[in-house]
């Protein structure tokens, strides 16, 4: 098992990740990262398509559970608006809050993929974990941070092992 932080899958955007695409790889668990992923920071209530694309995997039986670093409020607004359980503060790239949520839905690592925008935490996560590594575009690259982190997961980001759509990099 590699813990390098290279995805299994690079989408564009969360909402590029069809259930089809999951339920070929016998995925029934997709662990969400919110910060950036989901939703730029600052806002708080979901896009009329991320609403939609919750309600397409919830019709294609993908269970989702959000697991956050965030240590603030943001997990459990998300998590009312959009009727997905939540874990916060998980610490990414520990494995503690991806095993939580996996043993509550009862599926195992061959069910389970993780989707974040980072390589560091997010698919570092999943490759400790033994799951699915999916990779996505972090939504506001604006600031000079976010911007600055992105420059240097690129080498990461280009050696995904799959990359979809609009994701070139
Ligand atoms: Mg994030």
């Amino acid at each position: 098992m590699s813990f390098l932080p290279i995805a299994d899958a690079a989408f564009y955007k969360l909402s590029d990740i069809r259930p089809e695409y999951l339920t070929r790889r016998g995925i029934r668990l997709l662990l969400l990262d919110i910060d950036n992923t989901l939703s730029p920071y600052g806002t708080e209530e979901p896009t009329d398509e991320i609403k939609a694309w919750v309600s397409d995997m919830k019709n294609a039986g993908i269970k989702l559970f959000f697991v956050s670093n965030n240590h603030g409020e943001r997990p459990s607004i998300f998590s009312e608006k959009l009727d997905i359980p939540y874990i916060k503060s998980a610490g990414k790239p520990s494995r503690r809050g991806a095993l939580a949520a996996m043993e509550r839905c009862a599926c195992s690592k061959n069910e389970t993929a993780l989707v974040g925008d980072q390589s560091y935490t997010d698919v570092l996560c999943a490759k400790r974990c033994g799951i699915t590594a999916i990779l996505v575009r972090p939504i506001d690259l604006k600031s000079p941070h976010f911007a600055v982190r992105y420059f240097f997961e690129l080498p990461f980001r280009i050696a995904a092992k799959e990359k979809h759509g609009r994701c070139k990099r």
